[in-house]
């Protein structure tokens, strides 16, 4: 699955800039040009990752990073403040701001990808990777094929995305409208509903035999695969 990266920058210019590296680098690219076109977009869609910028109007970077970590289903979404030379950098230092990474403008493209492919690689090792393991789970993405404490699992087509999706992001709270947008697309009408049928079905082929349902029903938020693995 390509990542998707959002890129939250007022400078129509940078953000351009930003939007051709970052999908010759083979990533997904949303630009969002203030703060509250990127609560929307990240509403809309959840990014595996966002770029954002510590000065812009409206919301600015700080109080869009402070909302997305109070939510249950961004607080652990990847951030990349960009920020400026000079006082902005020392304060953001200084500062929780609840970023991940920070690069300080003027800055290279291959500096940028550098850090992008670290925090993802940090947070999402299985992003790269031909299998995607958690806990006695193992999805075999290339064969299709998923097997849980070694025995051979059998998942429908929406079954496996969706499980494909949850172990990518481990520990991630997910809404049903984001489930629908993430493994059925976002111009496929489903009601929300759905989502609960196939988590259904997914629990019942993975709970087979093991008694520890790896998948979590987060009250009036929607659904996460259990952190702990
Ligand atoms: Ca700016």
């Amino acid at each position: 699955m390509t990542p998707y990266v959002l890129v939250v920058e007022d400078e129509d210019a940078l953000g351009a800039l930003l939007q051709y590296n970052l999908d010759k680098e083979g990533y997904r690219v949303a630009v969002a040009t203030d703060g509250e076109e990127a609560l929307v977009l990240i509403d809309e869609a959840l990014p595996d990752l966002i770029v954002l910028d510590w000065m812009l109007p409206k919301v600015s970077g700080v109080e869009i990073c402070r909302r997305l970590r109070a939510r249950p289903e961004t607080r652990n979404l990847p951030i990349i403040m960009l920020t400026a030379r000079g006082e902005e950098s020392d304060r953001i230092r200084g500062l929780d701001t609840g970023a991940d990474d920070y690069v300080v403008k003027p800055f290279s493209m291959s500096e940028l990808a550098a850090r992008i492919r670290a925090v993802l690689r940090r947070i999402r090792p299985g992003l790269a990777d031909d299998r995607l393991h958690h806990g006695d789970i193992v999805v075999d993405r290339v064969a299709h094929r998923v097997r849980r404490a070694d025995k051979e699992i059998h998942l429908g087509p929406t079954e496996f995305r969706l499980l494909d999706y949850l172990m990518q992001h481990p520990g991630r709270v997910f809404s049903r409208e984001q489930l629908l947008n993430a493994v059925w697309g976002s111009d496929v009408y489903v009601e929300a509903r759905t989502v609960d049928v196939h988590i259904g079905r997914l629990r019942k082929a993975l709970n087979q035999s093991e008694d520890d349902d790896p998948i979590r029903t987060v009250r009036s938020a929607g659904y996460s695969l259990d952190a702990t693995g």
